[in-house]
């Protein structure tokens, strides 16, 4: 019979550490078993399309780890209550809540099939930290106990930045950040997106490049990626988000 030889996963360690320096061999076994679930489970139904072995780890894994790039002072080493919204296979909201043990992550998700994914993800590797809900954005950011009372909201290929924003501001608290990974050229989008952001309580969004060292290790991330960082300065008028395909259609900051 045909040895195997085991996968060489130093590149991938190496540049997760350069996001979470305090990762432990437990949580890259984590990350590994959350890939081997997410490609086994991909050949039966479709959660996503990145699906070869080293861009589940590059462009899945380690692009949801960048969103830790945006912390700053106040909440890069106290507890942070996270909400990712459209967290679709659990991505960034389930690798944050493996390189973070110590936050209580959220993961909100409008297809049933990718939140029963997310259920397996969580029941296997033990996620004790993280819940995941089926639901829609604009709904549950009118409920009690979610408008205003996430210290980190996450969105990750949801939608472009003005209609992202409208979503996800409404359920951060004051001081508060909304975090984004996006690629590509964003100039249009930060435009538009710097007037949503104002409109919904945010300071102006900052754009974080993801670091040299990184992209120089993985080339896969070498595609113009940026996590933009909206601080949360005042509540949301209580209009936002509003309902229905509205903030899709009529994007605010237009
Ligand atoms: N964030 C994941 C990632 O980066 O791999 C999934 C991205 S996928 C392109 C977008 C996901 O957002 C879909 O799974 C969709 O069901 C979900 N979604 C879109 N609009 C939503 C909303 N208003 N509330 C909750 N989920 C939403």
């Amino acid at each position: 019979m045909e040895a195997t030889t085991p996968e060489d996963l130093t590149w991938f360690v190496e540049a997760a550490k350069l996001l979470e320096p305090a990762l432990m061999e437990g949580q890259i076994q984590q990350f590994a078993h959350m890939r081997a679930l997410l490609l086994d489970w991909n050949e039966r139904i479709n959660l996503t399309t990145i699906a070869e072995p080293q861009t589940v780890l590059s462009k899945h894994i380690l692009d949801s780890l960048s969103c830790l790039l945006a912390l700053d002072e106040a909440n890069s080493h106290t507890s942070q209550r996270l909400l990712d919204i459209g967290s679709g296979a659990g991505f960034p909201g389930l690798v944050l809540a493996i390189a973070r043990p110590d936050w209580q992550v959220v993961s909100l998700e409008a297809t049933a099939k990718k939140v029963r994914f997310q259920e397996l993800i969580i029941e296997t590797l033990g996620l004790s930290n993280a819940t995941t809900v089926y639901g829609r954005a604009e709904v549950l950011a009118h409920e009690a106990g979610w408008r205003g009372s996430f210290s980190i909201v996450t969105a990750r290929a949801v939608a472009p930045l003005p209609t992202l924003l409208e979503w996800c501001q409404p359920f951060s608290r004051i001081g508060g950040l909304t975090i984004a990974p996006k690629k590509g050229n964003l100039a249009d989008e930060l435009a538009q997106g710097e007037r949503a952001a104002n409109v919904l309580g945010g300071a102006v969004p900052e754009i974080i490049p993801l670091p040299n060292e990184l992209t120089a290790k993985v080339p896969d991330l070498a595609d113009e990626r940026v996590i933009i960082r909206v601080k949360q300065v005042a509540p949301a008028p209580p209009r936002y988000p509003r309902s229905g395909a509205t903030p899709v259609k009529s994007p605010l900051g237009r």
